[in-house]
């Protein structure tokens, strides 16, 4: 993979029929299709039985190694690049802050969640470690190597955060933990900071002590859905899946227990049918018991069972992302704010030079996630692109600035007079604006915020 650059046709920035949100009876996914007997469980895999010989690329390779995690762990496509291990240039951003680690087995995940590139259901069309995940491709490296580069690296190291994303896999848990090991015995945490993004699905109470005891720093949920109803529709019994929205909420209570404040958070997908008064009604829930919300924008992954469905529009994005910060961040309650009778925000619940200071900063747009070195409010994880295409951002890898604040506005309806955004002027000049090795020009910004 190359150099990130912006795509010819970018999403629409509304959604269906022109509508500024996308509605649960539009949000269906497809039933997923048989899977012939070879191709389960990772069949063709274990039937060529292909020796593993260091770093995997997807899809320039001929056939899927047998490679097995604690050995072998995938990583982004940002990462592989940041840790030298691809070519290629990040659109916009020097690099990843944030070593997203994978699991992987031939097998892949057990689970079949709809917006998924990684789900169950993809065995008859492409080996788990050939499969895009949040719009890139994982190379799958030796943990050996991974954690040997990072070591020679130090203090240096670009990473501020490293994430070992669970699957759903009968060895996971316990990979997991070994994982975890091999990192904490060469890295000090103090360095770089270990999360843990779960699958409480297949985990105890005691597998969160345990990786808490390992010395990992924050530990997260995908509840990914913001209702029980869109939770069994995309990842439990609508798509034959093993997740519960129970499971799921006990242990994330398990973490706040474990963790403690500020030390855990939940994942949340926009745009998969909930209306913005219910996400925004779990942000709160979340921040009323210590944690954090991580945002995703709804995305359809090539490939996924809700890959023919509407991406999120950008204005009801915003408007989440936006009301989101001032929740997680700026103490304003979900009660103080204002919807209409589709659940959409009408009103912030702040004065309106507040919230232009706010929004002018454009932290409450970058990529959410756990944070790292610079501040609190700033995301280690930026996840490149891993929401949308660069044509039409929905989470900024990178500070926002200059044309990009004036066309989240637009996206916002709330444009400055004498300050309209024209389309595409963003792209004129890709190095407007500071970079995220330089977060304290927009911090400055943002002092003024409540
Ligand atoms: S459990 Fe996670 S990795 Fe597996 S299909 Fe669901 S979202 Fe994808």
């Amino acid at each position: 993979m190359t150099c990130l650059k912006p795509e010819a046709a970018a999403p629409s920035e509304t959604g269906p029929n022109g509508a500024d949100f996308n509605p649960f009876a539009v949000m269906q996914p497809r039933r997923p299709d048989a899977i012939p007997q070879d191709f389960r469980n990772g069949g063709r895999v274990k039937a060529a039985d292909v020796a593993p010989a260091g770093v995997y690329l997807p899809n320039n390779n001929k056939m899927t190694p047998a490679m097995r995690s604690p050995d072998y762990v995938q990583m982004s496509t940002a990462a592989a690049i940041t840790l030298g291990i691809m070519p290629g240039m990040l659109y916009r951003c020097a690099c990843t802050r944030c070593l997203n680690l994978l699991l992987t087995y031939p097998e892949g995940c057990r689970a079949n969640c709809a917006y998924c590139g990684l789900a169950r259901h993809r065995e008859a069309e492409r080996d788990y470690a050939d499969r895009n995940f949040i719009r890139v491709d994982w190379p799958a490296v030796p943990m050996a190597e991974i954690v040997e580069k990072v070591a020679a690296d130090g203090e240096d190291t670009p990473f501020h955060r490293m994430c070992i994303s669970m699957i759903t896999h009968p060895r996971s848990d316990d990979d997991t933990v070994t994982v975890l090991k091999q990192w904490t015995d060469r890295i000090d945490p103090a360095t770089v900071p270990v999360s843990i993004l779960s699958n409480p699905t297949t985990m105890q109470r005691v597998d969160v002590e345990t990786l808490k005891g390992l010395g990992a720093d924050i530990f997260t949920v995908a509840l990914d859905a913001a209702t029980p109803e869109i939770f069994d529709r995309t990842r439990g019994k609508g798509v034959d899946s093993p997740h519960s929205w129970k499971k799921y909420w006990d242990i994330l209570m398990d973490a706040r227990d474990i963790f403690g404040p500020q030390k855990f958070g939940a994942h949340i997908i926009v745009g998969m049918g909930e209306t913005e008064a219910d996400v925004l009604h779990l942000v709160q829930q979340l921040v009323d018991l210590g944690g954090h919300s991580h945002m995703f924008c709804f995305f359809p992954e090539k490939g996924s069972l809700m890959d023919h469905l509407p991406a999120t529009p950008r204005d009801q994005w915003r408007r989440v992302q936006l009301a989101r910060y001032l929740i997680d961040y700026c103490d304003v309650r979900v009660e103080r704010m204002a919807f209409d009778g589709e659940g959409r925000v009408t009103d912030f619940g702040l004065p309106q030079g507040e919230l232009d200071a706010i929004v002018d900063a454009g932290i409450a747009f970058r990529t959410s996630g756990c944070p790292g070195k610079f501040q609190e409010d700033i995301s280690a994880c930026d996840r490149p692109y891993g929401d949308s295409p660069p044509s039409n951002i929905a989470s900024y890898p990178f500070q926002p600035a200059g044309a990009d604040v004036r066309r989240i506005r637009h996206q916002l309806d709330m444009e400055k007079p004498g300050e309209a955004y024209e389309p595409g002027e963003e792209f004129d000049d890709p190095d407007d604006g500071p970079d995220d090795d330089a977060p304290q020009d927009r911090a400055a910004a943002a002092a003024g915020a409540p």
